[in-house]
């Protein structure tokens, strides 16, 4: 009988976790592996997990439970964890979880296929960590196998160099690496190639992006220059490096999306100062400025936490102030997540904000926040926009896609519309999405 090989990967986290997982197929595929969307027809699979709140982790554990079902039909099924997860937690993770079979963290993937097989077929014991972090591993030579969506997502740096107090990234994927400009740019060809025109550069703090006298601006041209090459996002930028030249580019050059993630964490410069993130409010709100002057329209999103040890009322108003300044089109916001091993951990006990009132300010940013982002949506209906869809919507017979500003937008279409550009004009909200109608 053949030796089958068939592996499962499930993803959770953000968007540099899609990359990866690719990456894993990749490596995966090496070794004769093809991914498949079912773990009951699995040999293999790959959980790749996000350790950035503690919510993320407790739904995975609750997951590595509940895939061991398939052990039942499949004695030999290779269940391994991957990603900030599994580094954060490492050989505990084995201690504590029953049916945990490989451990692997961001900078071990290119070994995963060789691991799985050893397992199966070499008689590797099971309880295999690998978690050494490696300065030097950018993956060349490992071809993602790209699965998901119609965006090609391109990971151009990993790791961070910087030391938010309350961020777990930086001991889990080490210092940043930054991918050489000439393989960024044969990847997005090659991904041009394989049919995507939209392209996604990824990095822990993207747009710090610098090798030789390339920075992130010169990439990001380049990148946008590419034949074929219609739409550019990138994600997740540090508000200190947007440079005039980033911002100029984004301006100028019509591939580059006029959207921008500038995560602000929080709207008080004694929290910003507590959280080590380098700018004050003024500074954060005069790159604001100096982006909606060069790129009008630009859709603008954010990360927020509340509740971040020794936030009071004043701080807590500041948040909500800025949120009412700057207006943002989308906000992720959340409550603080102690992680151990991160600095904010060595803050004073009495600190540290109780669960009832971290709860209490999410809430009320949240609806601050839809409130604004209901508002901006109402003043949009009627616009007529590019979508790229992306694939059918809940609602039967319509499909859902993105504007260049990222605004999701279901209207009626057919699965066949999947990756084409259609004009779409919106015709009504239901706050954060949209319905429309195509007009070509
Ligand atoms: S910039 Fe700060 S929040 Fe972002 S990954 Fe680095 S340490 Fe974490």
């Amino acid at each position: 009988m053949p030796v089958r090989r068939r592996a499962f990967i499930e993803t959770y986290g953000c968007q540099m976790n899609i990359g990866d997982s690719e990456l894993m197929a990749g490596a995966l595929a090496g070794r004769g592996y093809v991914t498949v969307d079912d773990p009951a027809r699995a040999d293999v699979i790959v959980i790749n997990t996000c350790a950035i709140r503690e919510h993320a982790e407790t739904r995975v554990l609750g997951r590595i439970g509940q895939l061991q079902v398939h052990r039942r039909n499949h004695p030999d099924l290779v269940l391994a964890v991957t990603g900030c997860m599994a580094q954060r937690m490492g050989k505990n993770l084995l201690d504590r979880t029953a049916g945990v079979d490989i451990v692997a963290g961001p900078d071990s993937y290119r070994r995963l296929g060789d691991l799985v097989d050893e397992m199966r077929f070499e008689g590797l014991p099971r309880g295999q960590m690998l978690l050494a972090l490696d300065e030097t591993e950018a993956y060349e030579g490992v071809d993602a196998i790209r699965r998901e969506g119609v965006t090609a997502w391109v990971t151009v740096q990993r790791g961070c160099d910087h030391r938010c107090t309350f961020c777990i990234v930086p001991y889990v994927r080490g210092s940043e690496k930054n991918r050489e400009p000439s393989a960024v740019l044969r990847e997005v060809r090659e991904a041009v190639a394989a049919g995507y025109s939209e392209v996604s550069l990824l990095g822990q703090t993207v747009n710090s992006y610098r090798i030789g006298d390339w920075d992130f601006a010169r990439l990001l041209q380049a990148v946008a220059r590419v034949d074929g090459v219609r739409r550019v996002r990138f994600t997740s930028p540090h508000p200190n490096d947007v440079s005039d030249r980033m911002v100029r580019v984004m301006a100028e050059e019509p591939a580059v999306c006029p959207q921008l993630h500038l995560p602000v964490q929080s709207g008080s410069d004694r929290i910003l100062k507590r959280m080590v993130r380098r700018y004050t409010v003024q500074q954060f709100l005069d790159t604001v400025g100096r982006v909606r002057e060069s790129v009008p329209g630009i859709a603008l999103s954010t990360d927020v936490i509340v509740g971040f040890p020794g936030e009071n009322e004043k701080d807590f108003e500041s948040t909500l102030s800025l949120l009412r300044q700057v207006r943002f089109d989308d906000a992720f916001l959340y409550r603080y997540s102690l992680r151990d091993g991160t600095p904010a951990t060595r803050l004073p006990a009495g600190d540290f904000v109780s669960d009832k009132t971290s709860g209490r300010r999410l809430e009320e940013a949240i609806s601050l926040h839809r409130s604004i982002q209901r508002e901006i949506n109402e003043g949009e209906v009627g616009s007529e926009h590019e979508v790229l869809v992306e694939r059918p919507a809940r609602s039967e017979g319509d499909v859902l896609g993105r504007t260049g500003t990222g605004k999701v937008v279901a209207f009626p279409g057919t699965p066949e519309y999947r990756n084409t550009y259609r004009t779409v004009r919106l015709t009504s909200t239901s706050g954060p999405t949209f319905r429309g109608e195509a007009v070509t």
